[in-house]
């Protein structure tokens, strides 16, 4: 079954600080990624999940998260 894992990424803020979802996330969904290259404002970073069809639904990265931005749809 496929998952959506959806992000806020208002409640989130520098992921590059955080990474939890990503280092808890089994399968290893989670991508950390830059919307401008160039640019090193915290705003710009996103985690993402990749490849939903693999989560498990755990609930680990909702759980880890601290700033409760992680929703499974
Ligand atoms: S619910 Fe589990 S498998 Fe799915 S993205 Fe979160 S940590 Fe990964
Ligand atoms: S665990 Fe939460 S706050 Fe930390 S990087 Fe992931 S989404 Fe952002």
């Amino acid at each position: 079954m496929k998952t959506d894992i959806v992000v806020n990424y208002d409640k989130c803020g520098d992921p590059r600080e955080c990474k939890k979802c990503l280092q808890i996330c089994a399968p290893a969904l989670f991508l950390l990624y830059s919307t401008d290259d160039e640019s090193d404002d915290p705003d710009v970073w996103r985690v993402d999940v990749a490849f939903t069809d693999l989560c498990t639904r755990c609930g680990d990265c909702v759980e880890v998260c601290p700033k409760e931005a992680i929703t499974l749809v």
